[in-house]
């Protein structure tokens, strides 16, 4: 017999996201079994309600009340399956914290993630929007992906080239949005430490801390570092880190942006496109630190928007609205957001 699941009722959100808005939801179903999924994902109340997977809440603005049910996998089992010519094939629960991960595999010898160290959220977010930092994407790493479908509660493998890996995107956010439930993803991790400092920012971190060959600790821990100097700590200032993507615009879009501004800061995006910084064509419209009621710009980061106390999605809204209407019209640059506003009809 398998337990029944526990429909929580008109339950609190604040401490599932971190830009720390005050929100409720009609339903909360917390998934820690397989048999968890099994029976939400067939479940009558998942089938006729709006539905939305909560993981860690690091890259949603939260409504203030959710008319549906809130699914949060809170498995966090991390096992080593199989290791075969030098890599390390290791499964990590869904509701397994990032960071937990990725120090976990650092002090077992498992590499491969150090430069993705701290990044707030979960592992079953990991491969929605193909996290990255610091020149790493977790589609270098992620192995296959394990789901259930929200329609039918069927399971499946989905292999990580099927995946449509792109940056800060994959299928889950595109032509399966809405449809997948992740509750576990296999990682392909190496043996031998190779580290990865061809960010620049991080060479230089490491330079300053005399380091010329980092440990897969001393690597993770100068990311955590350079992190923990641009962004705000989740437990102290509410926000959803990069708020906005950086845009990527084509050869000539860039050489005329160029002209015009010969600070602009960017890096190649392949086949000759330029990955725009969109922290800098913020601040040069003059948003940086600046407030607009209970929401504002990070003061050492303007890609950063933060709660300044109470706020609400529709205050996030109305600041990100003003700030992409400057930059298009300063810049003729379209940001788009990367934080996910939340509701019950997407
Ligand atoms: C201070 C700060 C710094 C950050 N730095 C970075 C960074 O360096 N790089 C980066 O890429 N991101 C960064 N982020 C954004 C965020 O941490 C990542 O996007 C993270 O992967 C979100 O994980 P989460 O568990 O919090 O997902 P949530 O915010 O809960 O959900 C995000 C999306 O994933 C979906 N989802 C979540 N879990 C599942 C699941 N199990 N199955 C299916 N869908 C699911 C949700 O429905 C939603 O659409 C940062 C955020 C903060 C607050």
């Amino acid at each position: 017999m398998t337990e029944p699941l526990e429909i929580k009722n008109i339950f609190s959100l604040r401490g599932f996201n971190t830009f720390d808005i005050e929100a409720k939801t009609q339903y909360f179903i917390n998934l820690v079994s397989q048999s968890d999924y099994q029976a939400a994902t067939k479940s009558k109340l998942v089938r006729e309600n709006p539905c939305f997977i909560l993981g860690g809440g690091s890259n949603v603005i939260l409504p203030d009340y959710y008319d549906g049910v809130v699914l949060h996998p809170a498995n966090s089992e991390i096992k080593l399956l199989e290791q075969k010519d030098g890599h390390l094939y290791v499964e990590a629960g869904a509701g397994t914290r990032w960071l937990d991960f990725v120090n976990h595999c650092i002090d077992n010898g498992w590499y491969g993630l150090e430069n993705l160290a701290s990044i707030p959220g979960c592992v079953g977010a990991a491969p929605v929007q193909n996290v990255g930092a610091y020149g790493k994407e977790a589609k270098d790493v992620i192995h296959r992906v394990h789901c259930y479908d929200m329609a039918d509660g069927s399971q499946r493998w989905i292999e990580a080239a099927e995946c449509g890996f792109g940056y800060r995107w994959s299928n889950f956010k595109g032509e399966w949005k809405n449809r997948y439930i992740i509750d576990r993803v296999v990682f392909k991790l190496e043996e031998k430490f190779n580290p990865d400092v061809t960010y620049k920012a991080l060479a230089q971190a490491l330079a300053d801390r005399n380091i010329d060959h980092p440990t897969a600790r001393q690597l993770a821990d100068t990311v955590t570092a350079l992190r923990d100097s641009k962004l705000p700590n989740p437990s102290e200032i509410g926000s959803a880190g990069s708020f906005f993507k950086n845009p990527i615009v084509d050869s000539d879009v860039f050489e005329t942006l160029r002209k015009a501004n010969p600070g602009i800061v960017a890096f190649p995006a392949g086949d000759g496109r330029q990955k725009l910084a969109a922290g800098w064509l913020i601040e040069q419209c003059g948003w940086k630190g600046r407030t607009l009621g209970r929401v504002g710009v990070y003061e050492k980061q303007a890609l950063v928007l933060v709660n300044r106390g109470g706020c609400t999605a529709s205050d996030v809204r109305q600041l990100a609205d003003a700030i992409i209407a400057d930059v298009r019209t300063r810049f003729g640059v379209e940001l788009e957001c990367e934080a996910i506003f939340v509701n019950s009809e997407n």
